[in-house]
């Protein structure tokens, strides 16, 4: 301050002006301003904020005005200092909040919001450990690490300080935990604490709890920057737990929708399934028999090939069914059709119930020779199940006859007049006395 030009030339002119003749030393007798060899006889104090500075020292008792303009200004410029130390603080103050704040406002996830904030506080007070300590459903306090993993459940003690503060929702330092007749010892040798309330609007829903091992003086000032961090923590913390929340219940909800997608996809699969498959032979029905030779019946003209059908009907199955009655029946004809299935093997080939004790066949890609000795190893397979059958007249077991025809489809003539063929063929084998199967030629023009 002596160096300033300013007060040099002010304390010369007191000098001049009075005709004084002081010098002004600190408290270790260093000489500060004026002429130290002098003898002095008064010597008056420069303090400030009840501290001695030094000393303005001199012959004549006049030197005390100058001692009282020298504390004047040196208190001014005390004032000053600590003014701008204030603000400066202050500024520091915003910036470390601000900066938290954009911080939190960036993450959403709950662990991404507790490291933060782990961090930060560690950034603003010296600390051997943070604990965040969260109110759980039942009232009991869940501690959680630095990367919001839940360390222990409902471990945090309700009697302990950091209880307190829950409950009184007011931040407190304690710098002689020892001596806090709340304080519950625990392994570790905790020395200080500071610990805050998580507040969100009027509702308390955990604490930060800042300890060292060593005694430090937490002081009100950092209490205070430490009180704004958790004010802003505890919203982040809500909402992302709000978040997660909402995470996890949309990931259930999608859970919910594909669960409930693909069990009506099976219900469908088995809608399909059953509107298909008869259900007494497990062989498909009449309605896809229908379909697939409309397909096939396309297909296989587009490509120039032959196609047969073959009717196979059980004989005197009415006497059977009178005289086995109609559950054997419904057996024999479920094992006929697993017979026929058995043996018609082509991927593109098909079986079906076409009614009552009858069934039909497609053979794709098959001309009339094909078909025949199809016909004669499903007679022969069926003869040969030995399903006794007293009332035939044609045999002492089951028998079928079956009618085959067989034709190179054209776009212009229904399937439905090939099925007419192969009843046509029926017929035939059945009045050549049943237990056979018959041809027919394919005449467009056929009408049973
Ligand atoms: P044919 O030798 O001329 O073919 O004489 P049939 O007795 O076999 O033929 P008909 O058409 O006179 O009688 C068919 C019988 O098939 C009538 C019915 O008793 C029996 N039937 C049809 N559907 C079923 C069924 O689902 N279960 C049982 N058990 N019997 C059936
Ligand atoms: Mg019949
Ligand atoms: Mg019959």
């Amino acid at each position: 301050m002596f160096r300033k030009p300013d007060l040099n030339s002010l304390l010369e002119n007191f000098t001049e002006t009075f005709n004084l003749s002081f010098f002004i030393s600190d408290t270790q007798e260093n000489v500060l301003w004026g002429n130290f060899n002098e003898s002095y006889n008064y010597h008056y104090p420069i303090v400030v904020d009840e501290e001695i500075l030094g000393w303005v020292k001199g012959k004549s008792d006049k030197i005390n005005a100058v001692c009282q303009m020298l504390n004047y200004i040196v208190k001014e410029e005390f004032n000053k200092k600590l003014l701008a130390a204030d603000t400066l603080e202050k500024y520091e103050e915003i910036y470390f909040l601000s900066s938290i704040s954009h911080k939190l406002s960036k993450c959403l996830t709950f662990e991404e919001i507790m490291k933060i904030i782990t961090v930060e506080t560690n950034k603003l007070l010296e600390s051997s450990k943070v604990y965040i300590k969260l109110l759980n459903d039942k009232g009991e306090l869940d501690i959680f690490s630095l990367i919001g993993k839940k360390l222990s459940k409902g471990q945090g003690t309700i009697e302990s300080i950091s209880g307190y503060v829950l409950r009184s929702g007011e931040a407190e330092i304690v710098n002689d935990v020892q001596q806090d007749y709340r304080y519950i010892p625990l392994a570790d040798d905790t020395k200080s604490l500071i610990c805050a309330p998580l507040k969100v609007q009027n509702q308390t829903i955990g604490v930060i709890k800042v300890i060292h091992n060593e005694s430090v003086k937490y002081t009100s000032e950092k209490l205070k920057l430490f009180t704004a961090l958790t004010s802003q923590a505890a919203i982040a913390i809500q909402n992302s737990q709000h978040h997660d929340q909402l995470i996890k219940y949309s990931h259930t909800l999608e859970q919910k929708v594909l669960e409930r997608t693909k069990e009506l996809e099976n219900a469908k699969e088995k809608l399909e399934y059953l509107a298909t498959v008869d259900e007494l032979t497990q062989l498909y029905n009449r309605r896809y028999f229908n379909e697939y030779l409309d397909q096939e019946w396309r297909r296989l003209g587009r490509e120039r090939k032959f196609i047969s059908l073959i009717v196979c009907d059980i004989d005197y199955f009415k006497l059977y069914n009178d005289y086995y009655h109609h559950q054997a029946g419904d057996k024999c004809l479920y094992q006929v059709a697993q017979c026929l299935k058995n043996l018609i093997k082509r991927p593109a080939d098909l079986v079906a119930r076409f009614g009552g004790e009858e069934f039909i066949i497609i053979l794709s890609n098959t001309n009339s020779l094909g078909a025949e000795k199809v016909a004669l190893k499903l007679c022969n397979a069926v003869a040969a199940l030995d399903i006794p059958h007293h009332r035939s007249k044609c045999s002492s077991h089951v028998t079928l006859s079956l009618g085959v025809a067989t034709t190179m489809p054209r776009v212009k003539v229904s399937p439905q007049k090939l099925i007419q063929a192969a009843d046509k063929a029926l017929y035939k084998a059945k009045d050549r006395g049943r237990n056979r199967f018959a041809t027919v030629e394919f005449s467009p023009k056929i009408i049973h």
